[in-house]
């Protein structure tokens, strides 16, 4: 290893967890430099920004939802304050009930703990033919805000490279990593969906998401989050975001006519509304097969580390398991073996071309 000064952390891919991970760093006065190649795959730049602790389909909480969202909540407030800019919104979240069976199922759910917390008992009178419940916790994260105000500190502290990540150029030895004259202890690899050409990990078979989503504008829907099908969410100016489609077999950033079509669908299922379309997006989600992150140490390099597998939850997960990830790093603790990246090393590490 060089004589260079080192730096504790190297960070490849600011997205939500590459962004998230740094902040955590940094309050925990490691020192970090990260690279991204101008955000040419980022799922993050595309994502709503929608927090909810509902796993719709079967009216239940979704994984650890009522620990990971508070937790959330915490380090985006906390944001705000360091960096006075405001990014994340509280906003009421209304499931629109599509069949009796959905509404008969949600009352019963109300009594169950810890349903009764995330389901409010509010009485809503939104005018749906058979009617709407209240979902608690939910909220907004402006995300491509959070970046933008994010890189804007990186750059000031000279801890941000602009440019896409050439493996070739990365030495490892006992002691840490070296790239292009940048000496690390470590290094995290956050690269979302594009992990799967890095030549560390690629024998991880992650399973992406394609998704588009819409901006319209309309004055006829409400200032809360609707969902059926699909979700609305006001973003401001009488702008909604909605979305968003899932996609498991074109796994591109093009938007699509039949996205779109299928979205407007959706939307007139919940209600007959003019708008009008300001922007459509697509992006690919880092899906696992068990939904589950992926977090941990390369098999063999043990300075060498995964940051990924946000799924369609980033909000909700990444400052819980950045977290995680750092205690793991640097103090030893356990990872909970649900996330750990070794679930995937003795099955698909065959694979791996390093
Ligand atoms: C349509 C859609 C809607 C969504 N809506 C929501 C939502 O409402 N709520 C929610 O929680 N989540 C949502 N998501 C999911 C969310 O986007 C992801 O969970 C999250 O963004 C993943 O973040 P990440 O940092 O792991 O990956 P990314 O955001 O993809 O970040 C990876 C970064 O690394 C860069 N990069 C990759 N490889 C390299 C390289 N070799 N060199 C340099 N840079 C590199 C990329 O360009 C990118 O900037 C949505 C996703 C989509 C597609």
């Amino acid at each position: 290893m060089s004589s260079k000064k080192t730096i504790n952390f190297l960070i490849v891919g600011q997205g939500i967890a590459g962004t998230t991970l740094a902040h955590k760093l940094y309050e925990n006065g490691k020192s970090v430099h990260l690279i991204d190649n101008k955000y040419q795959s980022s799922s993050s730049h595309i994502a709503a920004g929608l927090l909810h602790p509902m796993s719709f389909k079967r009216a239940i909480l979704s994984w650890k939802a009522d620990m990971l969202i508070p937790i959330a909540k915490a380090h985006y407030n906390a944001f705000q304050t360091t960096f006075k800019t405001k990014v994340f919104h509280e906003l009421d979240m209304i499931r629109v009930f599509s069949s009796m069976e959905e509404q008969n199922n949600w009352q019963g759910r109300m009594a169950d703990s810890p349903m009764k917390e995330i389901i409010g008992d509010e009485e809503l009178s939104l005018g749906f033919p058979l009617g709407s419940g209240k979902v608690n916790m939910a909220g907004r994260l402006d995300v491509a805000l959070y970046l933008s105000r994010s890189n804007q500190f990186f750059i000031e502290e000279n801890i941000f490279s602009e440019e896409q990540f050439d493996y070739s150029q990365l030495t490892y030895s006992e002691t840490g990593v070296e790239y292009k004259g940048i000496v690390a202890e470590n290094i995290v690899f956050c690269e979302g969906y594009k992990i799967t050409q890095n030549p560390y990990f690629n024998y991880i078979p992650l399973s992406p998401t394609k998704g588009e989503v819409l901006i319209i504008k309309t004055k006829d829907l409400p200032d809360c989050i609707l969902s059926q099908g699909c979700f609305v969410m006001p973003i401001g100016d009488d702008n909604y975001v909605l979305g968003a489609t899932y996609d498991r077999d074109n796994i591109n950033q093009e938007t699509t006519q039949l996205g779109k079509e299928q979205l407007i669908e959706k939307l007139k299922a919940i209600g007959d509304f003019d708008f009008e379309i300001i922007e459509h997006r697509a992006g690919v989600r880092p899906t696992t097969h068990d939904r589950r992150p992926i977090l941990g140490t390369h098999p063999r390099y043990s300075n060498i580390h995964i940051f990924n597998g946000l799924g369609s939850k980033g909000v909700m997960l990444a400052p819980y398991f950045a977290r995680e990830l750092i205690q793991y790093i640097t103090k030893g603790a356990q990872l909970n073996s649900e996330v750990s990246v070794s679930r995937y090393s003795k099955k698909h590490l065959y694979k791996c071309l390093v």
